[in-house]
């Protein structure tokens, strides 16, 4: 779903702008937000299977340090760019800022099609970009963690990668691996958990009863599966799902755990069949007849071309950047309630943080203290948001945006500014 011309830096500078005139922002402050701190890009050449070479671009983006050591993802997909990444970056910023944990913000990415690679040619991927991202990542400079396409093993080929070329085991220099080698329990499902948690918040702002509340979910990945498995525990009504080949949808209900079953053995839902399950594409789950609609795939899903036939009441993105600009102004006219992604997908950051301090401290959580403690700020977070949006009368999305912005440029002018160095 491509709207005209997108670019999700774009995308993110205008809300930000916006967000600068609402607070008042001193021109030094915006100036240095809308600039990454650093911006590389990397070749990454490997040696296929059949013995010819491919070079693939990589790139890494480090948007702010003001208030931390660098953090976020990396993403494997054939159409990651040095704009979407650098947009990436700057929402982390903003993200770790909103839910208050002591982080700036990067992402990274490799422009591949990690389906079309062999298992060894992924990991010779994975390897040969972290020797290249190598000189800016560490446990104290910039800690990556799994996005779109990665996931834990892949955290684990970077970790061993930056250990052997360190001369020792370095679990701090990414987050998201497996349990077994310094992972925290909760993480693989705390963004999902963490979207639960702000959903919930939602329906109670807007006194609606759970029980007989319909949600839609695009994406049936880490975030959206795990996110409908957890409403599905809760005895929720999930309508509708879908993965990149298209959704599936039951007025009644989805039996979510015989589609999870299903898509975690790798298969695709659209050779899910089961009697009164209906295939629809993206376009209807996204315009279905739902109370709320969780985007958790790519950028730019909604957008000014299905915006106004968005039923949903409630949008909560899990996804980063689901929205397009002009699709946000066509739904705050319909007073669709946006919830954004930079506070309601902030639980796997949340979990990531917990994971490094753990880390660096050599220690280990049990999952009731993770969960617990998770639960904790994503509730102070959405409080905090929902606050500022009722005192100034903006949408959730601004008033997010104003309490990242205003921590953000405290830290800045403590350090003594943005430009104390020229
Ligand atoms: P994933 O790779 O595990 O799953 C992505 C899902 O989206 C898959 O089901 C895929 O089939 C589907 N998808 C891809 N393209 C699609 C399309 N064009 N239309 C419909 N569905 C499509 O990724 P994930 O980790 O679940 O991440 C999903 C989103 O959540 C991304 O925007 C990511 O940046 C964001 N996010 C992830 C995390 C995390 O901890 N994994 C944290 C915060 C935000």
């Amino acid at each position: 779903m491509k709207g005209k011309q997108y670019n999700p830096y774009e995308n993110m500078l205008s809300v930000l702008t916006s967000a600068a005139q609402q607070l008042g922002l001193d021109p030094a402050d915006y100036a240095s937000l809308c600039y990454p701190e650093r911006e590389l890009k990397v070749s990454v050449p490997i040696r296929m299977d059949d013995g010819s070479i491919q070079v693939f671009e990589g790139f890494r983006v480090q948007h702010s340090s003001a208030r931390g050591p660098c953090k976020g993802g990396i993403r494997y997909h054939q159409d990651v760019n040095m704009d979407e990444v650098k947009a990436l970056a700057a929402w982390m910023t903003f993200k770790c800022a909103v839910v208050n944990i002591p982080y700036g913000g990067a992402k990274g990415g490799v422009q591949v099609d990690p389906h079309k690679l062999s298992r060894e040619e992924l990991i010779r991927l994975t390897r040969r970009y972290t020797t290249r991202i190598m000189p800016i990542i560490g446990p104290d400079k910039d800690i990556p963690a799994p996005d779109v396409n990665t996931n834990g093993e892949v955290m684990a080929w970077i970790m061993d990668t930056y250990s052997m070329f360190n001369g020792h085991c370095v679990p701090g220099v990414v987050t998201g691996k497996p349990v077994e080698i310094g992972g925290s329990v909760g993480r693989v499902e705390a963004t999902g958990r963490g979207v639960t948690i702000i959903t919930a918040e939602c329906m109670k702002a807007n006194n609606m009863n759970p029980a007989s509340t319909t949600i839609a979910i695009q994406g049936f990945g880490n975030v959206g599966g795990t996110a409908a498995e957890i409403f599905h525990g809760n005895g929720q009504k999930v309508i509708a799902v879908s993965d990149y080949t298209g959704g599936l949808y039951c007025s009644d209900g989805l039996p979510i755990d015989e589609i999870l079953t299903f898509t975690r053995s790798g298969k695709l839902m659209k050779d899910f069949e089961k009697e009164g399950i209906r295939h629809i594409t993206n376009d209807e789950l996204l315009t279905c007849d739902c109370d709320i609609l969780i985007p958790c795939a790519l950028e730019n899903q909604i957008t000014e071309d299905n915006a106004d036939r968005i039923q949903a009441k409630i949008i909560v993105e899990a996804a980063n950047g689901p929205t397009s600009v002009e699709a946000d102004e066509i739904l705050q006219k319909k007073n669709v309630i946006v919830c954004p992604d930079i506070l309601s997908n902030a639980g796997g950051v949340v979990v990531s943080y917990f994971e490094w301090v753990q880390n660096i401290q050599s220690l280990t959580w049990d999952l009731e203290e993770v969960n617990a403690m998770l639960n904790k700020i994503m509730l102070k977070a959405f409080d905090e948001v929902y606050t500022v949006s009722e005192e100034r009368s903006v949408p959730l999305r601004m008033a997010a945006y104003i309490v990242a912005i205003k921590r953000i440029t405290t830290a800045c002018k403590l350090r003594g500014g943005p430009i104390s160095l020229a």
